[in-house]
C-alpha cells in the first residue's frame, strides 16, 4: 500500500508531543509527506484518547520513539485528495484508527486483517514506508493513504464516534471473530473503561447478556441502568465470582494493569473463550490446569482490519452507538492523561482538535 510521491511540498503540520518517557506532551511543528496519488490529507476535527496513548507516551510498552504525537481516534474533515483516490471526496468526513500501513499483499492483507500484517504501520510511534516517523491525532492535519481511513456514517455525532476508531473496533474485531456476537449468548466485560464500556454497548446490540467484571462500585449504577448491563460484578466480591462460575460464553478483558486470569476463566463455561486485548505491562499467570479441565480458550486480539473498521462504524450508526466522552482542549490533554492513568474519566477523554488546537 505504497504511495506515488508528487512533486508537491511537504505539508507543514501543528500538535503537541511527549518528548520523553515523563509522557509530558508540549506544542511541536514537524512535517508530513506531501499527499500522494492514494492519499488523502485530513483537517483532523477531533481525536479520542486511548488509554495506550499513556502506554507509549510514557514508554511503558518498551519501543516508543520520542517526540512522539499519540492519537489514534481521529475524525477530520477531507481538505485534499490524490488523483487515484476513489472513496473519498473533498469535504467529505473520514476517521483514522491505530492503522495507516501494511503491505497490502500478504495473507493477512488478502484477508483483510491489516493489523496482523507483518508491515502493518501504527498510526504513530512507527516507521511509515518511506522510513519516517509516524505521527499521530493529537495535531491539525494528517496524510494517510485512503485504504486506511473510513467513511464516517451521516448522523453519528463525530466526537463520539471518534473514539469507536480504536475502542469500538478492538472489541468488536474480536467479537465478531470469535462469534461473540449472538443473541442470547452471555458475554462479560472487565474493566468498564474506554474498551469496555463501548463493548457492553456492542454485545448490548447484539443482544446478549452482559455482565460487567470491575473493580470500581462506584461504576455499577450506570453500567446497569445507562448502559443496560445485566448485571455488575465486584472482582474482589468472592461470593459473586462464586455464583458467576460456568455462566459465560465469553469474556472480553480490557484491563490495563496487573490482574488475575484465574477467576475470569473459573466464570466461563465450557469451551468458554476469554479474549485479551488490555495491554497489562505485566504478563498475566496463566493457570492452565482449570484451562485444560474446562477445554477453555484464551485469546488475544489486537486492533482490526479496514472492512472491518467499516463494518463497525456502519453498526454503530445503525444502532446509535457512540462512546460516553469528557471532549477537552488540546492544552488539557496532560491533566486528562493523569485522570486516565487514574481511572478517572466516564468513560473516553475526546480532544476538540479543531476548536483548540491553536
Ligand atoms: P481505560 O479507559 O483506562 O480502561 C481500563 C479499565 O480497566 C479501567 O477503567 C478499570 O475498569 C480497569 N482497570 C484499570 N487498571 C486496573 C487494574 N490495575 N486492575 C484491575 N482493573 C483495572 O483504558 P482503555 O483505553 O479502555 O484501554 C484498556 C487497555 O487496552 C489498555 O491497556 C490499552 O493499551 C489496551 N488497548 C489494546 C488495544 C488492542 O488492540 N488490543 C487497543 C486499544 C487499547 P474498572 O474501573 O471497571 O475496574
Ligand atoms: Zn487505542
Amino acid at each position: 500500500m505504497e504511495n506515488t510521491l508528487s512533486n508537491e511540498k511537504e505539508i507543514p503540520v501543528f500538535g503537541w508531543a511527549a518528548r520523553d518517557s515523563s509522557g509530558i506532551l508540549s506544542p511541536f511543528s514537524f512535517s508530513r509527506r506531501a499527499n500522494g496519488d492514494r492519499d488523502i490529507t485530513i483537517k483532523i476535527l477531533y481525536c479520542g484518547i486511548c488509554h495506550a496513548d499513556v502506554h507509549f507516551a510514557k514508554d511503558e510498552l518498551g519501543h516508543s520513539i520520542f517526540p512522539m504525537v499519540p492519537g489514534h481516534e481521529i475524525v477530520g474533515e477531507v481538505i485534499k485528495v490524490g488523483p487515484n483516490v476513489t472513496k473519498f471526496k473533498i469535504g467529505d468526513i473520514a476517521g483514522v484508527g491505530p492503522f495507516c500501513g501494511s503491505c497490502g499483499s500478504c495473507s493477512n492483507c488478502e484477508k483483510g486483517w491489516e493489523s496482523y500484517c507483518s508491515k502493518a504501520i501504527l498510526t504513530y510511534n512507527a516507521h511509515d514506508h518511506d522510513g519516517s516517523i509516524t505521527y499521530g491525532g493529537y495535531s491539525n492535519k494528517i496524510v494517510v493513504n485512503e485504504h486506511f481511513a473510513i467513511i464516517m456514517p451521516k448522523g453519528l455525532p463525530l466526537e463520539g464516534a471518534a473514539p469507536l476508531l480504536c475502542a469500538g473496533l478492538t472489541v468488536y474485531s474480536p467479537m465478531m471473530h470469535h462469534g461473540l456476537c449472538q443473541s442470547g449468548q452471555h458475554l462479560g466485560v472487565v474493566g468498564l473503561g474506554g474498551l469496555g464500556h463501548v463493548a457492553v454497548k456492542f454485545a448490548k446490540a447484539f443482544g446478549m447478556k452482559v455482565s460487567v467484571i470491575s473493580t470500581s462500585p462506584g461504576k455499577k449504577k450506570e453500567a446497569l441502568e445507562r448502559l443496560g448491563a445485566d448485571s455488575f460484578l465486584l472482582i474482589n466480591d468472592q461470593q459473586q465470582l462464586q455464583e458467576a462460575k460456568d455462566t459465560m460464553d465469553g469474556i472480553i478483558d480490557t484491563v490495563s494493569g496487573p490482574h488475575s486470569l484465574h477467576p475470569l476463566i473459573d466464570m466461563l463455561k465450557t469451551c468458554g473463550k476469554l479474549i485479551l486485548v488490555g495491554a497489562s505491562i505485566t504478563p498475566p499467570v496463566l493457570p492452565y490446569m482449570p484451562l485444560m479441565f474446562g477445554r477453555k480458550i484464551i485469546a488475544g486480539s489486537a486492533g482490526g482490519g479496514m472492512k472491518e473498521s467499516q463494518d463497525m462504524m456502519d453498526f454503530a450508526a445503525k444502532h446509535n452507538i457512540t462512546a460516553d466522552i469528557e471532549v477537552i482542549s488540546m492544552d488539557y490533554v496532560n491533566t486528562a492523561f493523569e485522570r486516565l492513568a487514574k481511572n478517572d474519566v466516564k468513560y473516553r477523554f475526546v480532544i476538540d482538535v479543531a476548536n483548540t488546537l491553536n
